[in-house]
């Protein structure tokens, strides 16, 4: 069964952001003082609404749903057009832009407030939700 999804925050540099922090809504990310503290979650906070996602200037927030065996779900900031269509199947691609699977689009949304800035959330197999975290439209021609 998929678990919730919760937010994966991979933001190692101590750099002066605080925007996820401002965004969540149930004060699940702390960053504090000094404002280059790297963020910290507290995952059981976190509903998965994704705010914090379009609110990070760095796009390095993504919500991962977990599911063994099955698939999981990856959610990424997503500022190319034209979207995705929904269940189309796409390249997944890792950090660093090489592909290491395909997935399919489940989902393509904008919170509210975000501008520009889409979440895109492909379905995988499990055993890539720890890599893949971003897409690329499949060449087919
Ligand atoms: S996904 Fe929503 S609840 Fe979770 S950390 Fe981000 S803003 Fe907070
Ligand atoms: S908003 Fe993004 S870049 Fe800034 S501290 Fe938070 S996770 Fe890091």
């Amino acid at each position: 069964m998929r678990q919730r999804a919760v937010a994966v925050i991979e933001c190692p540099q101590e750099i002066p952001c605080n925007p996820c922090e401002t965004a969540c809504p149930r004060g699940a990310i702390r960053v504090g003082e000094p404002i280059t503290n790297c963020p910290e979650l507290d995952a059981t906070l976190c509903s998965g609404c994704g705010l914090c996602l379009t609110a990070c200037p760095g796009l390095a927030i993504f919500l991962v749903a977990r599911n063994p065996g099955g698939e999981a779900e990856v959610t990424f900031p997503y500022e190319f057009l034209p979207l995705p269509e929904l269940g189309a199947e796409v390249e997944a691609v890792n950090r660093k832009g090489q592909r290491v699977g395909t997935g399919r689009v489940v989902a393509v949304r904008q919170p509210k407030g975000a501008d520009g800035t889409w979440l895109i959330t492909l379905a995988v197999p499990d055993d890539l939700a720890a890599d893949v975290r971003g897409m690329r439209r499949i060449n087919r021609e």
